[in-house]
């Protein structure tokens, strides 16, 4: 596992992870950087999905950008907590490396999810984006690389201190 500081739409990896909302058809953030970067064949992919639930994750082709593929989850909006957000927020990084182990995938990056617009505590997430990663890891063994993608210098030192505790 390790950090980059920068934007996830330039990276060369297997796949890139992206914060998307539920209609998967694009959106602020990292999700119009994304759609923006991969042109107009990914909106046509993502109509055929349907949709994807919070904490749920579906994959798709990456079109024009660097990245192979990419695997768009949908995290919870930050309510107070009390609302299943650590559940569902666990849920989606536990999908999106799961599909990154059958796939076969060696490298996936991950942006800071939810922790933008959707306004959840970016400490509280990049710990539970941490631990669940190192479980998955744990049990399958593979993607050999996990980025974090930080795009703002706050993530990137909270991820700074968090790894050391799990490398
Ligand atoms: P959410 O709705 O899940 O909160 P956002 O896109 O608003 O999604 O924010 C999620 C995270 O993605 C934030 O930490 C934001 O700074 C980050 N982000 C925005 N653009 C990029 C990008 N191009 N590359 C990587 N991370 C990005």
């Amino acid at each position: 596992m390790e950090i980059i500081l920068g934007d996830i739409t330039k990276l060369k990896v297997d796949a890139i992870v992206n914060a998307a909302n539920t209609s998967l058809l694009g959106g602020s953030g990292v999700d119009g950087a994304i759609h923006r970067a991969a042109g107009s064949e990914l909106v046509d992919e993502c109509r055929s999905l349907a949709g994807c639930k919070v904490g749920d994750a579906k994959l798709t082709k990456g079109y024009r950008l660097p990245a192979r593929f990419i695997i768009h989850t949908v995290g919870p909006v930050w309510r107070g907590g009390s609302h299943g957000e650590q559940e569902l927020l666990a849920q989606c990084y536990r999908k999106c490396m799961q599909i990154a182990a059958d796939k076969e995938f060696d490298t996936l990056a991950f942006p800071c999810i939810s922790t933008g617009i959707y306004r959840y505590p970016k400490d509280i997430a990049a710990k539970l984006a941490v631990k669940i990663c190192s479980e998955q890891l744990q049990k399958n063994g593979r993607p050999q690389r996990v980025i974090f993608c930080c795009y703002d210098q706050e993530n990137y030192e909270i991820y700074e201190k968090i790894l050391p505790e799990y490398t």
